[in-house]
């Protein structure tokens, strides 16, 4: 009777505190490598959740890769329709777009979200998501790449049995049959803070057309191989014209020619990818998800998106007062107060959270980060254990490894932070900060070379602040490496060694420092006298003069001037 009573008051405050779009009956698919919350119906979630694992599988078998990571936390969200998504859709103006899919980026977790009604026809999210598995895959490429293989990747086309790639993207047809292309050493050299790259940011301009252009002829003529060759050159800094002909084998002017006849002649090909035999058959798990659950998850989502922040607090408060312990809206309301500086208010939050749920990866993620944040070396004993979780429970997130870094970095754990970041890095090979830091602790173990490769493949990079950082450190390092060799010199006894010649000049200008000028049949000979007055034998006058001597003076190495020991005139 209790129970019922219980029942029916939640019933009623879920009508009130809910809004509608979380009364549906949710389900959360659950595939090897992805987990999708849909209000579709399990049939649709299966079908999006396997669209995913085949555009890995696709993505593995282009890039040869046996493993591929996700140093990111993935989390996909499929509405049933163009009214659920419009409740989370990027806003305009305070008014939700018309988007058929979004994705919604961020440091801790990434959101794929679809429109079941849009047909799998999701060419933006396809695009994000390339980039997600390249930026966990390969990182280090250029923007004509990263660009042009999203691009490519966009329109790829599953079947049962094989996906198709290589499809023209619409705009991409009108751009690249009006407009002239650029030379490809122009397109090779656009970096991230480009102004081509910049100015249009709608996947609508030449830039983007013709990468995917130059991507499609790449994989149309089995030519990766030579583009990885061409960005390891790049790496070794070889000039982009050296690296393009010893990669391509072609100078720029003559693959200009052969992307045009490509393009005139084919349109861009597609390639048919064979799907691995089974993949069909991967087990999917579906849990029916509480209205409650639902809410809770979206209200993540919302907190993710910089449009409904607001809206996600005042979700994750409906949430509490239905289930008081609901791991989720602790989490999230403990990540709000974290952004917002509100400490102590968070950690009770990740508290509650903690101790209903101590195996959750992202509890255990921003406990570490807020430790990381209030910088007292009393929690960094916790903010290690903390962060040394999250690498257990989540062991593909780049972040979890950075975060522990940065804990052993601060305990003065330099080979093991070192250790951890080199983690991070497998993990996101294209993390400038990881690299960033990584050589940095390579400098206080000594490894200068190791720390070098680093810095060097940094000094170019489009972000000011790394690249101003990865060239003081190369100047710190050289000139490390001058007191060295200086130190070194300066500990070996000193030659005495003689000389005849004239003596042109006598600079007193740092006097008693004075400073010989003498020549010699051989060059030009220096040599100093660091004290005048103390050198009772010699009287010198300042200024030019020519008289013949003999000398006798202390050989030194060459960052030091010869002093003189004795002086005769002739
Ligand atoms: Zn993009």
């Amino acid at each position: 009777m209790f129970r019922r009573a219980g029942l029916l008051l939640s019933a009623v405050l879920l009508c009130s505190l809910a809004p509608a779009w979380a009364e549906e009956h949710w389900v959360d698919i659950r595939s090897p490598h992805f987990s999708v919350l849909t209000d579709g119906g399990e049939d649709r979630g299966r079908e999006v959740a396997l669209q995913f694992e085949l555009m890995r599988s696709v993505f593995s078998q282009l890039f040869l890769r046996d493993h591929v990571n996700q140093s990111i936390p993935l989390q996909i969200i499929a509405f049933k329709n163009a009214e659920q998504i419009s409740h989370f859709a990027p806003q305009f103006r305070g008014q939700p777009l018309t988007v058929a899919g979004f994705f919604q980026q961020g440091q801790d977790k990434n959101y794929i979200v679809l429109n079941l009604d849009a047909n799998n026809s999701w060419p933006t999210v396809f695009h994000e998501y390339a980039h997600l598995l390249l930026h966990s895959n390969v990182g280090g490429l250029p923007p004509w790449f990263d660009e042009g293989f999203a691009e490519y990747f966009s329109t790829i086309k599953i079947g049962t049995k094989e996906a198709v790639l290589g499809g023209i993207p619409e705009y991409a047809l009108s751009v690249l049959g009006q407009e002239k292309l650029m030379p490809v050493s122009e397109l090779f050299t656009v970096g991230q803070s480009s102004p081509i790259y910049n100015d249009d940011r709608n996947h609508r301009t030449l830039f983007y057309a013709q990468s995917w252009l130059v991507v499609n002829y790449l994989f149309s003529n089995a030519r990766l191989k030579d583009a990885i060759a061409y960005f390891k050159l790049l790496g070794e800094h070889v000039p982009m014209n050296d690296a393009i002909q010893r990669a391509f084998h072609t100078d720029s002017a003559t693959f200009d020619k052969t992307i045009a006849d490509f393009y005139r002649s084919t349109g861009g090909r597609t390639i048919t990818v064979t799907l691995p035999m089974g993949l069909e058959k991967i087990s999917f798990a579906g849990i029916s998800v509480s209205q409650v659950g639902a809410l809770a998850i979206l209200a993540d989502l919302h907190l993710h998106e910089p449009d409904y922040q607001q809206q996600a607090v005042k979700e994750f408060k409906a949430v509490l007062k239905l289930d008081s312990e609901n791991v989720i809206a602790h989490r999230g309301l403990g990540y709000g107060f974290l952004r917002s500086g509100e400490f102590d208010e968070a950690m009770a939050h990740f508290q509650r959270a903690a101790e209903k749920d101590a195996r959750d990866p992202m509890v255990h993620y921003y406990w570490a980060v807020l430790m990381a944040q209030k910088q007292q070396p009393s929690l960094w004993p916790q903010m290690e254990r903390e962060a040394r979780l999250v690498t257990q429970l989540s062991p593909e997130m780049a972040d979890g490894f950075a975060l522990l870094g940065f804990a052993l970095m601060s305990e003065r754990q330099t080979d093991d932070a070192a250790k951890a970041y080199e983690n991070a890095l497998r993990l996101s090979p294209g993390n400038e900060g990881y690299a960033a830091t990584l050589g940095d602790l390579y400098i206080s173990q000594g490894r200068t070379e190791n720390a070098k490769l680093i810095f060097v493949s940094l000094q170019n990079s489009d972000r000011l602040l790394i690249s101003a950082l990865a060239r003081n450190r190369l100047e710190e390092m050289e000139a490390d490496r001058a007191i060295a060799r200086a130190s070194a010199a300066s500990n070996q006894s000193p030659r005495l060694a003689s000389a005849r010649g004239r003596l042109v000049h006598v600079d007193c200008t740092n006097s008693p420092r004075v400073t010989l000028t003498i020549l010699t049949t051989t060059g030009t000979l220096q040599l100093v006298l660091p004290d005048v007055a103390k050198a009772v034998k010699i009287t010198l006058s300042c200024g030019s003069q020519s008289q013949n001597v003999a000398v006798k003076y202390l050989d030194s190495d060459e960052s030091r001037l010869a002093e003189l020991v004795s002086l005769e005139i002739e």
